[in-house]
């Protein structure tokens, strides 16, 4: 035998997978390629990848004049706009942490995750400043207030403010900062979680995790062709689901809705813009779809709405295929999984009849190259692959978290899988279906029963406009569904014709026990039902009824 080789190192370049790459190229490649944005006043602005990455570098020498370093922490509250953007590639591009807050969290949230995150300076935008004035006496490391609009429209405040062109003005001012250079693991940007089954965690994400997540979406949703995306999902909601790495790697223009997030603001600008892809939860879409029927409109441009979050129902599916001839392309991904995760859509061959074919198209899908899963049963080992059999999905790869910001404990086992809080069932052809989330399903009498699929059933008749089920205490059997429904507008809809929808569709032990109809359901901090205060809601009306001796 002869003596070992030595490992043999391949000789190509070092190049960190780095974000300010991302919009140098764009810079470079498409210079002129449009980034539209609507702002408060509903005016319309255009700007450039060229421009956008010159207002990133400007603001990049003002934070650095302002003592702002690699590895500090500047937070954002804003929407999706053009400013918000530019500031993701300044605070990250010269290796500083962009931390984008949500504003729809409670206060108390906010201000606990911006004191977490040691955010220094905050952007806020002009319809945050309200918000931004009554979190500022609990923000313990915030120094500096920057309004992301001109001084002249900086509506009057009590923080001290320096104006969008002020803050410009210290970079123009200031020398060369830093741009890029650094090693692709280090922190780029930091998302919590929305907290809609627990309270908000820090995922901190590398610039390479964001780089290949932006690439892993690109492929998953073949974005190839001639696009205009429209993300609807905030840039502060699980990275913005890729959308302000993906549209300037690929030269794709770009629009930003602004503040104008009801349906007729959302059809006007998809319209206006001739937006072709657009991305959101569902209830954006069952907001859109109620629009278009109630009004009668017609989108001429969009062919695509990218719909995650939650579980998208069939009836949304359908009716955006049947009545507009757009596709509802169906993802599954999480804040800790930078998102990427499963594309879906997907219908094997031989699946036969449209219902069939429907549901095989709304499952969450494939996961994406890069994105490695696992569900497993409660023996802990791998369950079948046969559609049927459910167990947790963990998953695992190099866009997945490895622990909470501020956290001691890592956040994956022994073996780096990650726990999702879903369960999931996987089909032959590898395609992962989510049942439910592990806090959402409904125990009862040793079974699990999926809140999923009683919404899907309820979804599924035709006077539904939204429903969410959730499980309530049962003396005998542990806990029972109990089924929330917004009718559509007009719709004269009993608990009885329900009932018989039901149990045409599901077993009879998985029948909700009770049939709530209400006005509106709540929506969480990221636009999806927040079961959590459903569950309040009805756990307050069982303890008034008791109390008044109803029950
Ligand atoms: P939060 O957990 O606070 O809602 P995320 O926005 O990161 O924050 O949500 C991730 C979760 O959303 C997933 O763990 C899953 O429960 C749910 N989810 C995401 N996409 C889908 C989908 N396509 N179908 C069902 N559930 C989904």
């Amino acid at each position: 035998m002869g003596a070992a080789m030595p490992a043999l190192d391949g000789m190509m370049q070092d190049w960190p997978l780095t974000v300010d790459r991302i919009i140098d190229h764009a810079a470079r490649m498409f210079p002129d390629i449009e980034v539209v944005t609507r702002r408060h006043s509903g005016a319309i602005v255009r700007t450039g990848y060229a421009a956008l990455a010159e207002e990133a570098r400007l603001l990049s020498r003002a934070l650095a004049s302002q003592g702002i370093g690699a590895g500090d922490r500047v937070a954002t509250l804003s929407g999706n706009c053009d400013h918000h953007l530019a500031l993701w590639y300044a605070i990250s591009g010269m290796g500083a942490v962009t931390h984008p807050l949500n504003p729809r969290l409670a206060r108390d949230q906010l201000a606990w995750i911006a004191n977490q995150a040691g955010d220094r300076i905050l952007f806020v935008d002009p319809g945050f400043v309200d918000l931004a004035e009554a979190l500022a006496p609990d923000l313990a490391s915030v120094e500096t207030f920057v309004v992301l609009a001109p001084r002249a429209e900086v509506p009057p405040n009590r923080l001290d403010a320096l104006g969008l062109d002020e803050f410009l003005d210290l970079g123009r001012a200031a020398p060369d900062a830093g741009w890029g250079g650094f090693p692709e693991s280090r922190a780029c940007s930091l998302f919590y979680t929305s907290g809609t089954t627990s309270a908000p965690k820090g995922v901190l994400y590398s610039h390479r995790s964001c780089l290949l997540n932006a690439m892993l979406i690109s492929l998953g949703l073949e974005l190839n062709t001639d696009e205009t995306l429209m993300p609807v999902v905030p840039l502060f909601h699980a990275n913005g689901w890729g959308f302000g790495h993906i549209a300037p790697m690929l030269g794709k223009r770009l629009v930003l809705p602004g503040p104008g997030l009801d349906p007729a603001s959302l059809f006007e600008l998809m319209e206006r813009e001739a937006v072709t892809t657009a991305a959101g939860v569902p209830t954006i879409w069952t907001g859109l779809l109620a629009y278009l029927r109630e009004t009668g409109a017609r989108l001429t441009h969009t062919r695509r709405l990218l719909v995650a979050g939650s579980a998208v129902p069939t009836s949304l599916i359908r009716a955006f295929r049947d009545e507009y001839d757009v596709t509802l392309q169906p993802a599954w991904g999480m804040t800790e999984t930078n998102p990427a995760g499963t594309v879906g859509g997907i219908v094997p061959a031989g699946i036969e009849g449209d219902e069939a074919r429907l549901a095989a198209f709304a499952r969450q899908g494939r996961f994406m190259f890069g994105v490695e899963m696992s569900v497993r049963g409660a023996d802990e080992r791998e369950v079948p692959w046969d559609g049927a059999s459910p167990g947790r999905l963990l998953v695992r790869g190099p866009c997945v978290v490895s622990g909470y910001f501020g956290a001691d404990a890592p956040a994956v086992d022994g073996g780096g899988w990650f726990d999702t809080g879903d369960i999931a069932v996987v089909h032959p052809d590898a395609v992962m279906q989510i049942t439910d989330r592990a806090k959402d399903v409904i125990k009862s009498g040793g079974e699990w029963i999926s809140s999923i699929a009683i919404e899907e059933a309820a979804a599924s008749h035709a006077q539904v406009e939204s429903c969410a089920v959730i499980g309530i205490a049962h003396e005998k059997w542990g806990e029972r569904p109990l089924l929330f429904i917004k009718a559509r507008p007009s719709a004269r809809l009993s608990e009885d014709a329900m009932r018989t929808h039901l149990s045409a569709r599901l077993d009879r032990w998985c029948m909700p026990d009770v049939i709530e109809f209400v006005e509106d359901l709540p929506l969480g901090a990221t636009g999806k039902v927040d079961k959590k205060q459903l569950r309040a809601r009805s756990s307050a009306t069982e303890g008034q009824e008791k109390a008044e001796g109803i029950a």
